[in-house]
């Protein structure tokens, strides 16, 4: 079943910076109308060139007021910045998906044990740094991403379902697109 009776699927994509999660569920939901890609809350600057909606780009003080109110699924800080998921509240019959670091995926796993956590790795180091360079970042805040992947990587492959190279994108996505179908599929059998 896929209507509006079942529960939603929350499905989490983590890994390190510069790995190409963003590209990823970007694809995903395009392809994917069943799909629904929450919208995190960051108080990072936006940077050069980067859409308007790629997160709600907040202030500490708005930030704080919200956790405050209970109004995120989870929240932390990473390198300096607050980010955080807004309780979901997607459309019926969708399910959701998460882009968040490994903190956000512990603590979404702790009040959601049936939560899909999806860690996708680069295929080497050097790539990840070439696609770090390519988004413009302070080469000050490229190293302290790269310092932070190395220490996200064994404790993502530890809380992982599925731990996913991202060699090649497109097979990638066929990959996690065919575990959210086999999702789906147990959920059905389940209900
Ligand atoms: P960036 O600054 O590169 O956009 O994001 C930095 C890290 O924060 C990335 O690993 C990204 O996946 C993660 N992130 C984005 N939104 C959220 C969120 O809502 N919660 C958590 N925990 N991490 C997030």
């Amino acid at each position: 079943m896929t209507g509006s009776g079942a529960a939603p699927l929350t499905i989490v994509v983590s890994g390190p910076g510069g790995v190409g999660k963003g590209t990823i569920v970007n694809a995903l939901v395009r392809r994917d109308p069943r799909l629904w890609l929450s919208r995190s809350w960051t108080t990072r600057e936006q940077r050069p060139g980067e859409p308007d909606d790629a997160y709600v780009f907040t202030d500490p003080a708005t930030f704080e007021q919200r956790i405050a109110e209970g109004g995120f699924l989870e929240w932390t800080e990473f390198l300096g910045n607050y980010y955080g998921t807004p309780t979901p509240d997607p459309p019926p019959g969708a399910d959701v998906v998460l882009e968040i670091e490994v903190d956000g995926a512990r603590q979404v796993k702790e009040v959601c044990p049936d939560a899909i956590l999806i860690f996708v790795l680069p295929p080497s180091r050097e790539e990840q740094e070439r696609r770090l360079r390519g988004r413009g970042d302070r080469a000050d805040r490229i190293y302290a991403r790269l310092r932070k992947a190395e220490e996200e990587e064994p404790i993502g492959k530890a809380l992982a379902d599925y731990v996913v190279v991202n060699d090649d994108l497109e097979t990638t996505i066929q990959e996690m697109l065919e575990i959210i179908e086999n999702a789906r599929r147990a959920r059905a059998q389940a209900t």
